[in-house]
């Protein structure tokens, strides 16, 4: 039988610094953490982690309020004084580390600054630079991309559009089209974000 090597904190750190945006960084951690090395032994980090989880989800969802950022920093200063082991400590200075960042504060008013939580971001095609090569439409396992792809010598044709309601921002048009005809776009406000 092979053995399932769990995953130490500076290896949860290490993964977790990859990600641009420090809430969905703070959230990955946290996860990691709560599904591997968190042991339950003390209430502050058990309790702690599973209510952090909660709401920083919350946050990058865009239903996150002034609270759940007030309440993530409480139990990180909780777990900071009274985690029995380092690993809890830890995982509580990883949270507090990008809490002054304006980040949190964004994100409740409606913005992604690194434009990473999907609740926060559309993708776009931008029309006049679209050569309507299909690339993208091939690629949406979501069939969100409407557009006929141009024979040469033929005109008339329409650049591609993405069907909102049908994308679930996986982000793999954007790697593929070759011209960067398709951009990500700001949701403009809180209330279209939470709609
Ligand atoms: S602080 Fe350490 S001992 Fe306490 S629950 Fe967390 S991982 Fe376990
Ligand atoms: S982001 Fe993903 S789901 Fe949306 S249009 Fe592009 S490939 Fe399709
Ligand atoms: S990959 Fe780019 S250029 Fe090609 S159809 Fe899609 S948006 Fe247009």
């Amino acid at each position: 039988m092979t053995e399932v090597k769990e995953k130490k904190t500076a290896d949860i750190k290490k993964e977790a610094e990859e990600i641009k945006c420090p809430v969905q960084r703070a959230l990955y951690y946290v996860e990691e953490f709560l599904a591997g090395p968190m042991c339950g032994k003390c209430f502050p980090c058990e309790m702690g982690t599973f209510e952090a989880v909660v709401r920083l989800r919350k946050v990058t969802e865009g239903t996150g309020t002034v609270d759940d950022v007030a309440a993530i920093k409480r139990i990180a200063d909780e777990m900071l004084e009274s985690s029995r082991c380092k690993k809890g400590k830890d995982t509580a200075e990883f949270i507090l580390e990008w809490m002054g960042s304006g980040s949190y504060d964004a994100h409740i008013a409606g913005k992604c600054p690194e434009n990473e939580c999907k609740a926060f971001i559309e993708y776009r095609v931008i029309p006049e630079k679209c050569t309507m090569c299909g690339l993208c439409k091939d690629v949406c396992k979501d069939n969100a991309v409407l557009g006929e792809k141009a024979l040469p010598y033929m005109s008339g044709y329409l650049p591609f559009e993405i069907r909102q309601k049908r994308c679930t921002k996986c982000g793999e048009c954007i790697k593929v089209c070759p011209v960067d005809a398709i951009e990500i776009i700001e949701i403009k406000t809180a209330e279209e974000v939470k709609a």
